[in-house]
């Protein structure tokens, strides 16, 4: 029986990171999938093929309502369906090439197959033909998440379908039928509206991305309006029904009003649940919490010590970045190297248009729990860069501490707000002031000022730029 000194089990971004660490720090590694490409859910049916859709659409969605404006003339539009799809898939075997390659590159094992552990020191990888058994000194487990689903709405794959289906489709659909109204529901109602979809959103909460604070997705609530998405808040879903070529949706708002809708496509966002069908933990002494994710400790160390879990299977933030920090503090702490991760300051992203990102506490947390603040808030309207763009919709929002100034929170939704946070994640990670914030440099003219005026208005100063 062939021992290694890391086994990780999964190659998702927490998987395929903590492989790479812990190869890099000389360990010998075997890294264990069950599909045929590594990557996990974000390279596959995730981050990375939505992203390569809703830069597709956005272009489709700028040529026909902004390029005229810019003075450009363009004959007929029309989306080739296919051949968006076909990118996207292009897109995903580039980075899963690219996996294949930092796998052998550092020298890493590689075995196809579902990893189950028979003893809290042995796994079995069961193939399509054959089964083998390894050991190893530690296990990192970074088997990731699947859909979840509601009472009522059994997901087929055929029409009640969730965003992995949404991201194969053969055809392009007329309507769709979106159950949630998260981070997933919000992209791929993006990616359809743009393209002509008739698309609903049908969200339990009184706001979109309700995860978020509140006045991004009240803010982001406008523009999909404006978009032609229909969105219906306060509203929960019991049930649905596949009627061969649609599928309906039954569903009651607060005053137990019944409505239901049908479309060619009902898709499922209501959230993941962590995935351990298959690892055998009910052999070790690995616990679950009572959602079904891993418990570990601050190291995502497992009940059990040399086995580690990583990524979505451990819950809190479900991000592919989150996954891969923790995939290198795993293999460092392996290491006996001391590192933290401040789960607080892991930024959150919704690649809607505008984006929207976030980092630190939201104006709901802070007044929840009684903690003062000053706010400074800055419109894109209001800055030049956006306006060459015509990129005006949206703000910068810092939450910084009256006393110290302490930047406790940064909230924007605008134009390439997902790069912009990066500034912010760093200003919270090192408790830089949001004076120190604005009496930094910021090149002129780009979308950054809108945060430098932020943080001036937060500090009770007023704009100085446009
Ligand atoms: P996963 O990526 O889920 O990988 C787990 C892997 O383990 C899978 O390949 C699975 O086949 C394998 N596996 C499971 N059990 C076994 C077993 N017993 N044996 C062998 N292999 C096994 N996050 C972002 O940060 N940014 C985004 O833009 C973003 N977009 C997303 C869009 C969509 C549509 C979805 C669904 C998710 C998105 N996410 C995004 C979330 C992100 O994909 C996850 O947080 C991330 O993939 C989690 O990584 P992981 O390594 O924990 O697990
Ligand atoms: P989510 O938790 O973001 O949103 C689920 C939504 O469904 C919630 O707003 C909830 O109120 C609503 N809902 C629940 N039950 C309902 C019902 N019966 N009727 C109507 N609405 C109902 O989950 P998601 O959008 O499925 O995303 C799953 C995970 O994937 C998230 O944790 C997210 O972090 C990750 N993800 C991240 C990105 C990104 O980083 N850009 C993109 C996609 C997915």
């Amino acid at each position: 029986m062939e021992n290694f000194d890391v086994a990780v089990i999964g190659s998702g971004p927490g998987g395929y990171v903590a492989a790479i660490r812990s190869a890099q720090l000389g360990y010998k590694t075997v890294i264990i999938e069950k599909y045929d490409t590594l990557g996990g859910t974000c390279t596959n049916v995730g981050c990375i093929p939505t992203k390569a859709l809703l830069d597709s659409s956005h272009h489709y969605a700028e040529a026909f309502h902004q390029f005229e404006e810019h003075g450009i003339k363009l004959g007929s539009l029309e989306i080739d369906f296919p051949r968006m799809y076909k990118r996207k898939s292009e897109v995903v075997s580039k980075n899963t090439a690219g996996l294949d390659y930092l796998m052998s590159k550092n020298k890493i094992t590689r075995l196809k197959g579902t990893a189950g552990f028979i003893s809290d020191s042995v796994i079995k990888v069961t193939g399509n033909h054959e089964s083998i058994e390894i050991t190893a000194e530690n296990y990192i487990i970074a088997t990731g998440s699947k859909p979840s689903s509601i009472p009522g709405v059994l997901i087929d794959k055929q029409r009640i379908i969730t965003s992995t289906e949404a991201l194969s489709l053969k055809e392009h659909p007329k309507s769709m039928v979106i159950i949630g109204g998260g981070v997933i529901g919000v992209e791929m109602a993006s990616i359809f509206s743009r393209i002509g979809t008739q698309v609903t959103i049908l969200e339990y909460a009184d706001h979109l991305i309700a995860g978020m604070d509140h006045e991004l997705g009240k803010s982001l609530q406008k523009v999909m309006k404006k978009e032609g998405v229909d969105i219906r808040l306060n509203q929960s879903v019991y049930k649905t029904e596949n009627s061969g070529s649609s599928a309906k949706v039954f569903f009651r708002d607060k005053n137990n009003t019944e409505s239901e809708l049908e479309a060619d496509y009902v898709l499922v966002a209501v959230g993941r649940s962590p995935y351990t069908k298959g690892l055998g933990l009910e052999n070790t002494g690995v616990e679950l919490d009572n959602r079904g994710c891993i418990k570990v400790d601050e190291n995502r160390r497992t009940s059990i010590a040399n086995i580690y879990a990583v990524g979505d299977v451990v819950g809190g933030a479900m991000l592919a970045h989150k996954a891969e920090e923790e995939g290198v503090l795993v293999a460092e702490t392996i290491n006996g190297q001391k590192h933290q991760i401040h789960d607080d300051r892991i930024p959150s992203v919704v690649y809607t248009w505008p984006e929207v990102a976030s980092v630190g506490f939201s104006e709901e947390y802070l007044k929840k729990n009684n903690i003062e603040y000053n706010v400074g808030k800055f419109p894109f309207s209001a800055s030049a860069r956006a306006r060459a763009s015509m990129d005006t919709d949206g703000f910068a929002k810092v939450l910084v501490d009256p006393k110290y100034g302490e930047v406790l929170g940064v909230h924007i939704i605008g134009a390439r707000a997902a790069d912009l946070i990066a500034q912010a994640v760093i200003a919270q990670e090192f408790e830089v002031t949001a004076e120190d914030m604005f009496r930094i440099s910021y090149a002129h003219p780009t979308y950054s000022e809108v945060l430098k005026e932020a943080y001036l208005m937060a500090s009770g100063q007023g704009a100085i730029n446009i």
